[in-house]
């Protein structure tokens, strides 16, 4: 069989046996895939040996780049001893190797703030951290004598996962409508959505009246509520809204006041996505509960993991015949192979200095911002670290957007995969959020790649 034919019955077998995720399969089935074959670095490479420039990390997985020496080996030298055994019952010794790295970690990137975090429970995915959070959040109240806290506060615009709870705290109507008759109840803020701001005030005049907002429903709800759940500083999926400042450190002031907790989901902003370590870090302050999983293999392996206190991990403590064990745990809870890799991950955080060069990438990719904010159809371009998004709008003075059947998001992100970018957006917002470790001039051809497909998609009829 030809090389060819190979890659035709690799398509015809995609199409028959896949079922994409967020994928319409009707369209999907009419196009040609692509089929990736190889990576390195920040490229990706389809079977037909053409390569492409990883814009968004492969769904926000990579730090790195892809093939990285240090992670390939880690999990070479893992398998030679084991590839998986149980936490429940058993520890192994990556596990353990890594739940004090990400404590010391968290201790580095929060020094001397209060709550401490100091334990760590695993999972192997951004959903499951955050059913973790949720469950130990609304248990932890039941430990306290407290009852009657069976809901959350979460926020308009909000994304944390695709199963059910996570679903109940997310606020993306598109995504979570379908499926309301079968979620939890919630209370909803405003999302501190500057370039729509649902209250027509402009930061910083506005003194945060979304923030007032959230208030008030604590002041009314407080006893219902066992946790706020957010993403800090940035609500990614929902269109990389990017947070004014003070926001953030109002939030942990407001759950202090009203004594509930806080969950940080800090699956898509961790690991030094936005320029620090963690996006808490901005503005100094701790969650009670942090949720972490995307970056923590280097986008290798499944992993995740929920961090908490002292005083949440004790109230579970007691007699065995007192039933207050936390009941949840995975298969792959803890599993060696993807902790070896995110011990190598967190190494070469220090080893090649990724934090310290992303400022200066960080600038670079707010320069090639602000030059396309100048296109016709470019409503608004925000970015904080290497977390970027261009929110493309029909009529740039009344913010009109294009009509969501237009899929103006996807034809610029098919006219970039002609010029070898790979992107993925949200609506009618441009996602670019290329690997930590991508070079200079790499990250200004997929800035000027970018531009170039906005305009063709947008200008030229
Ligand atoms: C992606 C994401 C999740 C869900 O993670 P999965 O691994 O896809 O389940 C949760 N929260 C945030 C903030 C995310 O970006």
């Amino acid at each position: 069989m030809s090389y060819l034919d190979e890659i035709r019955l690799l398509e015809e077998s995609d199409k028959r046996y896949i079922w994409h995720p967020f994928t319409q399969m009707k369209d999907w089935t009419g196009e040609k895939p692509v089929i990736i074959a190889e990576g390195r670095g920040c490229f990706l490479k389809d079977v037909h040996g053409k390569w492409y420039l990883d814009g968004v990390s492969s769904l926000w997985v990579n730090i790195h780049g892809h093939r990285k020496q240090e992670i390939d080996n880690a999990i070479r030298e893992q398998l030679d001893k084991i590839a998986h055994s149980t936490l429940l019952g058993l520890a192994n010794i990556p596990a353990i190797k890594l739940a004090e790295r990400l404590i010391g970690l968290t201790d580095k990137s929060f020094p001397g703030l209060t709550p401490r975090l100091s334990k760590v429970f695993y999972s192997d995915n951004g959903s499951t951290a955050v059913e973790v959070a949720l469950k130990m959040a609304y248990q932890y109240w039941l430990h306290k004598g407290v009852s009657g806290r069976n809901s959350f506060l979460s926020l308009k615009n909000g994304y944390h996962g695709d199963t059910l709870g996570a679903v109940s705290v997310g606020g993306i109507e598109i995504f979570h409508s379908t499926f309301s008759p079968l979620l939890f109840k919630t209370h909803k803020a405003s999302s501190p959505y500057c370039y729509r701001c649902g209250f027509s005030k402009t930061f910083p005049e506005c003194s945060l009246a979304c923030l007032k907002e959230m208030e008030e429903i604590l002041k009314n709800h407080s006893p219902e509520i066992a946790a706020v759940v957010i993403e800090p500083l940035v609500q990614a999926a929902g269109g990389m809204i990017i947070w004014p400042e003070g926001y953030l450190k109002g939030v942990r002031e407001l759950c202090n006041a009203y004594d509930v907790l806080l969950i940080a989901d800090e699956v898509a902003t961790g690991f030094g996505r936005t320029g620090k370590m963690f996006a808490c870090a901005h503005e100094s302050i701790v969650p009670d509960i942090m949720c972490l999983s995307k970056g923590i293999t280097n986008g290798y392996l499944p992993l995740a993991v929920t961090l908490t206190t002292d005083n949440v991990y004790n109230a579970f403590l007691g007699e065995f015949r007192d039933l207050k064990t936390f009941f949840h745990g995975h298969s792959y809870t803890g599993n060696p192979l993807a902790c070896a890799a995110a011990l190598a991950c967190l190494e070469i955080f220090e080893q090649e200095n990724t934090l310290q060069h992303m400022e200066q990438k960080s600038a670079l990719l707010a320069d090639k911002l602000r030059d396309i904010s100048g296109l016709l159809h470019a409503g608004d371009a925000r970015s904080i670290g290497l977390m970027a998004a261009i929110e493309l709008v029909e009529d740039k003075s009344s913010k009109r957007a294009y009509p969501w059947e237009e899929k103006m998001g996807w034809k610029v992100a098919f006219n970039a995969r002609e010029t070898g970018v790979l992107i993925r957006p949200l609506g009618n917002v441009i996602v670019i959020m290329p690997p930590l470790g991508i070079r200079d001039d790499d990250l200004n051809l997929l800035m000027d790649l970018i531009k170039k497909s906005i305009i063709t998609a947008t200008e030229r009829k």
